[in-house]
């Protein structure tokens, strides 16, 4: 199972974007999320960080809103 990672800084529409290990647009300021099975699992715990947290619509596209 993949590890996530929700970045510390804001995009510019003010989501904190999930990204799964091995992503090209991977930050280099983040908190590590840790293991989940899903994207879906990995945004619930990147909210508890930001309520803004969403996935990143290169790889975690299922769980990409906006
Ligand atoms: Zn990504």
């Amino acid at each position: 199972m993949p590890r996530y990672y929700v970045n510390r800084n804001a995009q510019a529409n003010g989501d904190h974007e999930v990204h799964k290990e091995g992503c090209d647009w991977m930050p280099s300021s983040k908190i590590d999320l840790r293991i989940f099975s899903n994207c879906e699992s990995a945004v619930a715990a990147a909210e508890n960080y930001y309520s803004t947290a969403d996935g990143c619509e290169h790889c975690c596209k299922a769980c990409h809103n906006s």
